[in-house]
């Protein structure tokens, strides 16, 4: 890897239950310069934004407990939250998926498997960056 790129003062918070790719896509978004938090379960997601209020939220949606879709269709009924964009990811997308996930609130859409790379610059591109 490149050296690391200068802070960039925004936290995403990683809602992924895979730890491998969580150790992915949080090592490629703390390169590009962003903190990362994390969470693997819906009841730590939920803790996590109310602890840090993150500035965008990359969301798995199959995730243990309460899954992403709820989480984000709570985040969205809370109007301290609402505005966080929430970017969705699954694998596996069913048709229909990507339909359902701005349905519920989600602001954008992702399919695994995606690059880090990919995801980094959606990121960027919806913090306007
Ligand atoms: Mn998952």
């Amino acid at each position: 890897m490149t050296e690391p790129h200068a802070p960039i003062d925004r936290t995403i918070l990683l809602v992924e239950d895979n730890p491998h790719n969580r150790k992915i896509f949080s090592g490629m978004l703390a390169h590009a310069g962003f903190r990362v938090i994390e969470a693997e379960d819906g009841n730590q997601a939920l803790t996590r934004v109310e602890e840090t209020r993150p500035d965008l939220i990359l969301m798995d949606l199959s995730i243990p407990g309460i899954d992403g879709w709820e989480v984000t269709r709570r985040l969205k009924a809370d109007p301290r939250f609402s505005p966080i964009p929430i970017i969705a990811l699954t694998a596996h997308a069913m048709r229909g998926d990507e339909e359902r996930a701005l349905q519920v609130g989600c602001n954008g859409y992702l399919s695994k498997p995606i690059s880090p790379k990919k995801v980094v610059e959606e990121v960027k591109r919806y913090l306007k960056l």
